[in-house]
């Protein structure tokens, strides 16, 4: 047989996609230099967390969480997604059952109200998990979940719920590993980058040059497919449910979206809803 390999939307070998914290008022600016490079991701808010609606901060406040008119504002027109990241950024190891379901059910409740949409992923505060909030998690409907664990190379995440970036923005290595993943050209696996952060720490430490960086550099990339973490969950959750034959000359796409993998030289790709021979 020969090797048969995931690809992403139009047959794309890679995939991007940020992954931001908090909702501070620095990622109005995040926004601006991710899009005008085509390059989007996820923000993780806290909805029991924003700033009062009159909020006015201390002369050399760094983080400055927005309040809920101003998130709506921020992120609605932006393409984006949005997901929980607990309701009061509490940690969810150690906390009763109860009040930790509360933590993310809650914080997905009212962010769908507000964004009228569905929210399905989160950010685990401080990076703290046990299996425990990975039971909660599941039974609140998330699909994934993010920790602050760097993996320095490319994967497809195997665990969705305790899912690893390959670096936070600060990694010495950030730009090593951007080129390294541009260059690299027949890998055996679809290969994902996935870089997370805090948008205020750009302020923090006056650095903005580091994101525009590798945004530019990353920018404009035809073997890239640039994503938002749910669309990435979504794209290879419909993947796994093709359906083959033992001869492996026939496909069938029972999902509502088209799907593209190669099968030894073969690009193959099954519209929704159709079988395709190959
Ligand atoms: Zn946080």
């Amino acid at each position: 047989m020969a090797n048969m390999i995931m690809r992403f939307p139009g047959g794309l070998p890679k995939a991007l996609t940020l992954s931001y914290d908090d909702g501070v008022e620095q990622d109005e600016r995040l926004i601006e230099i991710a899009e005008q490079n085509g390059i989007k991701g996820t923000f993780n808010l806290n909805s029991g967390a924003f700033a009062k609606e009159d909020v006015v901060y201390e002369p050399g406040t760094i983080h400055r969480r927005m309040s809920r008119s101003r998130v709506k504002e921020v992120y609605k027109n932006s393409s984006w997604e949005i997901a929980a990241h607990a309701y009061t950024h509490a940690s969810l190891v150690g906390l009763p059952g109860n009040i930790a379901t509360y933590e993310i059910l809650q914080d997905r409740k009212e962010l769908e109200e507000t964004f009228g949409t569905f929210v399905r992923g989160f950010a685990y505060p401080y990076g703290a998990y046990d299996d425990a909030s990975v039971e909660i998690l599941k039974n609140c409907g998330i699909c994934y979940a993010r920790t602050v664990h760097s993996t320095h190379d490319f994967h497809l995440p195997t665990d969705w719920l305790r899912l690893p970036a390959t670096c936070h923005h600060a990694d010495p290595e950030l730009m090593n590993l951007a080129k390294r993943f541009a260059e690299i050209k027949d890998w055996w696996d679809p290969m994902l980058f996935y870089l997370w952060g805090h948008s205020y720490e750009f302020e923090q430490f006056d650095n903005w040059g580091v994101i525009e960086e590798f945004c530019g550099y990353m920018a404009n990339r035809e073997d890239i497919w640039y994503a938002t973490n749910i669309e990435i969950y979504d794209y290879c959750n419909a993947f796994s449910q093709l359906i083959f034959n033992t001869d492996m000359n026939m496909c069938k796409n029972p999902t509502s979206r088209g799907l593209w993998f190669s099968y030894g030289e073969k690009d193959v790709y099954v519209p929704a809803g159709n079988t395709v021979t190959f």
